[in-house]
């Protein structure tokens, strides 16, 4: 953490760094997610997991935005975004100055990579930040550099993203994500579209941005590395938070017969 070593721990009284309230979600008559909560404080590292289908990828991308949820709000960094009645019934958004602040401060890995297959890897990390935030282009270039070198693939700056391995590839979109400085990272499944010797590559650099205290909510099938790098480990069941809490007691003591089911399945 940037703490200097002499300040006074934050007290717990703290506002969280994010909070998600009772969020709901449906698509036509399915009922998604039926009302789920989070809160991350600083450094933070709390693991989504559960089945395919359960809706951790909907959940995260209720978190930004990505999908609208029905009811709900997303508080970060003291802003909240509420949603709110929209026309013709539909639910819609407090404010959309609101929703642009919160994406920047909020940054998303997918298990995809969706780099823009025309730009560079350099040009992928400083694209937002130049042309979204407006920043200035050299300062913005020197901080892609920085993260390209932290995430170990700073020889291939100037690559289009086709000529690099998956897992090149998804520590570029990790620096891409970085180099908007969010305040927490959302990462759905960032190592399931990679061959088995890859992933832990990946796993490294956010091994590493865990120890460096970043606020991250993962998604993740690795039980193991969430077991390592997670603060909290929340299990989703059919859309409800069916169990949550300290890795140390979800994996040695799960008090829910699905979770214990679902970890015979995966560990
Ligand atoms: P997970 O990431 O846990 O596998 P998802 O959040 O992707 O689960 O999906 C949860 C459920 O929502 C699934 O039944 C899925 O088919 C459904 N779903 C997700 N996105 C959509 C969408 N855009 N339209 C309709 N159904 C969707
Ligand atoms: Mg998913």
């Amino acid at each position: 953490m940037s703490q200097a070593d002499n300040a006074p721990p934050a007290p717990q009284t703290a506002a969280p760094t994010l909070e998600v309230v009772d969020i709901h979600k449906r698509f036509g008559g399915l009922e998604v997610l039926k009302g789920i909560s989070l809160e991350a404080r600083d450094g933070d590292v709390i693991s989504i997991i559960g089945s395919s289908g359960s809706g951790k990828s909907t959940f995260l991308r209720c978190i930004n935005f990505l999908e609208t949820p029905d009811t709900g709000l997303v508080r970060i960094g003291g802003e909240e975004v509420r949603v709110r009645p929209g026309r013709g019934g539909k639910p819609g958004i407090a404010s959309h100055k609101q929703l642009e602040r919160l994406r920047t401060r909020v940054g998303m890995v997918f298990q995809s990579f969706n780099l823009w297959p025309h730009l560079t890897i350099l040009e992928n990390v400083m694209e937002a930040p130049v042309h979204v935030l407006g920043q200035n282009k050299a300062e913005v270039r020197d901080r892609a550099m920085a993260l390209l070198d932290k995430v170990g693939i700073a020889a291939k700056r100037d690559h289009y993203p086709n000529h690099l391995s998956g897992g090149q590839q998804q520590r570029a979109a990790i620096a891409r994500a970085l180099c908007m400085e969010p305040q927490v990272i959302l990462f759905d499944e960032p190592t399931s579209a990679l061959d088995p010797e890859l992933v832990v590559e990946v796993l490294g650099v956010i091994r590493k941005l865990a120890d460096e205290g970043r606020t991250m909510l993962i998604v993740t099938h690795e039980m193991a590395f969430a077991r390592d790098v997670s603060s909290q480990i929340m299990f989703l069941h059919e859309g409800r938070v069916e169990e949550q809490g300290p890795p140390s007691k979800l994996f040695k003591d799960p008090s829910s017969e699905r979770l214990r089911q679902f970890l015979a399945n995966h560990l």
